[in-house]
């Protein structure tokens, strides 16, 4: 961090990004391409100051938006999926040159950040509150919007965890401050200037850049803050938890797994094995749902081995823009240090993928096969493109392996038995679990972790509740 011009990035119009520079000068953050370590632009960290500034301003914008009629807060939101939706390339190819994700996947995330916005805008509507039956009079409940959220983004999906924020938090009558992580902020910034091109009045949605114990902290400590949701590292979470108990602020927590994809033998084995790197690799394992443990049934262990490696050493590996890549680069020097840690020389490893050398944050998709479960690249969240694979020997055995950690966020069961598949996934203690599948997230269902994933649902049918309070109101008839 220095004292700099402040600059950001931009699209010419061949939809090429270039840097622009304004004429200030202030304390400033170096935003890198992950996949060359240019400096694609510096970035201000603002101060506690100005970040008790963007509450105030937000906490005067709930005065008024709290107040739009449903209807016109449901046009301003789909106006703002509008905008996504015809920026959606310009957002991908930020997301490329400042995450390293690949385009196809960053394409997808501006998508689902269009999606969400759609889907809560249906919902200001249908806000529906009860009417239940009492004696003397009527009694009706109401979903009283907070007031002022603060979001705190990490850096491994930048858009859609902003999306699955700011697009209920706004559908239930909130006001928003968004903080996107240093290294990673680009996608957020543009996604702000798209909801004041939409029509969003200022302070309505307000992203503001800076450092996690600076600006982040302060949407904790801030009383006009009414509620923090945020998503990265459990140790983060855990301080944001306790330090929100102090004013009994509201918390929705998304933090970090070490998800089970767990293999019986009565699975289709080739398909498996197939999608087995998709489940871990992808986003060069910086996912909190990565299948980062693999357990396997013995009597099919060495098989699943075989299978694995063609289908790890043939995972493409390169540039992010190219169209058929499937991993880009780490996001960092420092993840890619901390990968790296979880492989030191003796590591048993099974077989790797390929990645490019030179310039970037390149590691290549490894298998660990270790000989025991307290191993650390078996116990701890690497969020990088590391995977163990372990042996279990029945169904018992696999639920208790599953089970043994202090994670709890998503997991995948491959199994032809519809009555396993049911009962495993009713005894992993996982927020989201899929079958014959490494699907996670759909903007329509809820997602969220059970023990130390975290807490509260973001996403599906029931996310304004998590952006509201419930009123009771008795009205005496006799
Ligand atoms: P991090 O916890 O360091 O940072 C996340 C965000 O919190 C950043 O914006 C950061 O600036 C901010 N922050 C840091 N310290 C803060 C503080 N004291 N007060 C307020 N804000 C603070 O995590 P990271 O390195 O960005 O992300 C990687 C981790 O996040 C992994 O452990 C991963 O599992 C987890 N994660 C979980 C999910 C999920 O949905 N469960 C999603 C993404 C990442």
């Amino acid at each position: 961090m220095r004292k700099r011009r402040l600059s950001s990035l931009c699209e010419g119009g061949d939809g090429r990004l270039s840097v622009i520079c304004h004429d200030q000068y202030m304390t400033t953050f170096d935003v890198l391409n992950p996949a060359t370590e240019a400096i694609i632009a510096s970035i201000k960290q603002s101060t506690v100051a100005e970040t008790d500034a963007a509450i105030d301003a937000a906490a005067r914008a709930f005065e008024s938006w709290r107040h739009v009629a449903p209807a016109d807060r449901a046009r301003l939101l789909r106006r703002f999926a509008d905008l996504v939706d015809q920026n959606l390339e310009q957002l991908a190819q930020i997301e490329v040159a400042n995450a390293g994700h690949t385009i196809g996947n960053a394409r997808w995330e501006a998508g689902n950040v269009r999606d969400v916005l759609e889907y809560y805008a249906a919902a200001p509507e249908r806000n529906l509150g009860k009417q239940i039956p009492v004696a003397g009079g009527i009694d009706i409940t109401f979903n009283e919007p907070l007031g002022v959220v603060g979001i705190i983004v990490p850096w491994n999906f930048p858009m859609p965890i902003a999306g699955w924020g700011f697009a209920p938090a706004l559908a239930a009558g909130n006001t928003v401050v968004l903080k996107p992580a240093e290294i990673t902020p680009m996608s957020a910034l543009r996604l702000g200037e798209l909801a004041l091109e939409a029509g969003l009045p200022a302070g309505v949605l307000t992203i503001i850049t800076g450092t996690g114990s600076e600006v982040g902290w302060r949407f904790v400590t801030n009383e006009k803050v009414a509620k923090v949701c945020f998503t990265g590292s459990t140790q983060v979470g855990k301080k944001i938890m306790a330090g929100a108990a102090e004013q009994v602020k509201r918390v929705t927590l998304e933090l970090g797994g070490k998800s089970a994809n767990i293999v019986f033998g009565d699975s289709d084995l080739e398909l498996a094995a197939a999608r087995a790197p998709y489940g871990v690799f992808d986003n060069a394992g910086q996912d909190c749902c990565a299948r980062s443990r693999i357990l396997v049934q013995r009597s099919v262990f060495d098989r699943f081995l075989e299978l694995l490696e063609p289908a790890v050493k043939g995972f493409k590996v390169g540039d992010p823009a190219s169209e058929d890549t499937e991993m880009g680069p780490l996001v960092s020097a420092a993840q890619l240090g901390v990968v790296r840690s979880f492989v030191p020389d003796e590591a048993p490893v099974a077989f790797q993928g390929s990645a490019p050398v030179g310039p970037g944050f390149w590691f290549p998709p490894t298998v660990l096969t270790p000989q025991s479960p307290s191993d650390r690249a078996v116990v701890e969240e690497i969020f990088g493109p590391v995977v163990v694979v372990l042996p279990f020997e029945d169904e018992a055995d696999a639920i208790r392996l599953a089970n043994d950690t202090v994670y709890g966020l998503s997991g995948s069961i491959w199994t032809s038995d519809v009555g396993r598949a049911i009962r495993v996934a009713r005894a992993v203690d996982s927020g989201n679990l899929s079958v014959n599948s490494h699907s996670s997230v759909r903007y329509s269902t809820p997602f969220g972790g059970f023990k130390q994933s975290g807490i509260g649902r973001e996403l599906g049918p029931d996310a304004l509740l998590s952006f509201s309070d419930v009123k009771n109101v008795f009205i005496a008839t006799e």
